[in-house]
């Protein structure tokens, strides 16, 4: 499924590959937490411990090629799954090794006081890369980190409605909405699928019908999809997730190569760009930010009680949320 080329330039880049189509990759704020430098936004809005958060995928393939994604172009697209199918026990082992020996490094220092809670990893954040969602064990894989009492967050590009429908219970699905309108997803996105809107608006149609918590991501891009907030409200308003967050476009990676760095809007733009679309969404309420990743969190106003917003996850009970405990949008404090 991925050409030995890719290979040795992922491994470069600090991927690791497990079996012949997952891969696994330490996250940024995974290294933060352990040493004690911060969390990441999914901390401050739904608890995720990022020192104990493996981030991977268990498909590198994908169907659109984004302008902004940062992995970049030379991984493999494709439409449909084509190879071997590796065991979804054989991938979730494997890759708490490889995750667990890209940690190691931090065994033994002074400054990595959290090291000793990363050895249990008890998030699984699928949206590495790739396109997770058509492996076609995935029911099988997310039930088995369940089992372990490992949460999971699984990201999905909007291009494979059936396997929305067909999804086991994550703990929160992610759905991208990269565009507000069938032109500008076409010319964000890049599609192969010809029928690439279609194929969107039916995932936001089984998004609203999930049990769980959903969420609908937009990456903001200064100058090329920082408009048409009605058309984005109506999209939002289809699929009904339970939260949305509006991050900025980060001018890193392969996305350079598309994109300027002008593109890359300031918080207090993606700060802006919210308080135009909150007024589209009256069922939402804008509640919580992270300045240093320049995101902002709406929430439906029902995770709004009495002592405050509840969006952190009880992991004893991952079906039921807790009482968050820093919420508020300053807008302010843009690190550029
Ligand atoms: S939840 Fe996401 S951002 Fe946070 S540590 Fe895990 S992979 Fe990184």
């Amino acid at each position: 499924m991925v050409s030995k080329d890719i290979i040795e330039e992922m491994e470069k880049q600090q991927y690791r590959f497990v079996g012949s189509h997952s891969a696994v990759k330490v996250c940024g704020w995974t290294r933060n937490m352990i040493n004690d430098k911060g969390s990441c936004y999914k901390h401050k809005f739904y608890g995720i411990q990022s020192n104990k958060c493996m981030q991977m995928t268990t498909c590198l393939s994908c169907a659109n090629r984004c302008l902004f994604c940062w992995r970049g172009h030379k991984e493999p697209v494709s439409k449909e799954w084509n190879g071997t199918i590796d065991n979804p026990e054989f991938i979730l082992t494997k890759s708490l090794e490889a995750h667990h020996k890209l940690l190691v490094g931090f065994k033994g220092s002074d400054k990595a006081v959290k090291y000793n809670e990363s050895t249990e990893v008890k998030h699984v954040a699928l949206s590495l890369t790739g396109e997770p969602i058509i492996y076609p064990k995935i029911n099988e894989f997310i039930d088995l980190c369940s089992q372990k009492g490992i949460s999971t967050f699984l990201v999905t590009n909007a291009q494979y409605p059936e396997h929305i429908k067909s999804l086991n219970r994550v703990t929160q699905l992610y759905l991208s909405v990269d565009a507000p309108t069938k032109e500008l997803l076409q010319k964000i996105d890049v599609p192969l699928f010809a029928d690439y809107w279609k194929r969107l608006l039916l995932s936001l149609q089984y998004l609203s019908q999930k049990e769980e918590r959903t969420c609908i991501r937009l990456t903001v891009i200064k100058n090329i999809n920082d408009t048409n907030h009605k058309e984005y409200a109506n999209l939002i308003t289809q699929g009904n997730p339970d939260f949305i967050e509006v991050k900025a476009y980060m001018h890193v990676g392969s996305s350079r190569d598309y994109l300027e760095r002008e593109n890359m809007p300031l918080h207090e733009n993606v700060v802006t760009f919210s308080r135009e679309l909150a007024k589209h969404l009256p069922d939402y309420e804008l509640m919580s930010e992270h300045i240093p990743s320049r995101v902002v969190l709406f929430a439906k106003k029902k995770f709004l009680k009495d002592d405050g917003w509840h969006t952190w996850i009880d992991f004893t009970n991952p079906k039921n949320l807790v009482k968050t405990p820093v919420t508020g949008i300053s807008g302010k404090g843009t690190l550029d």
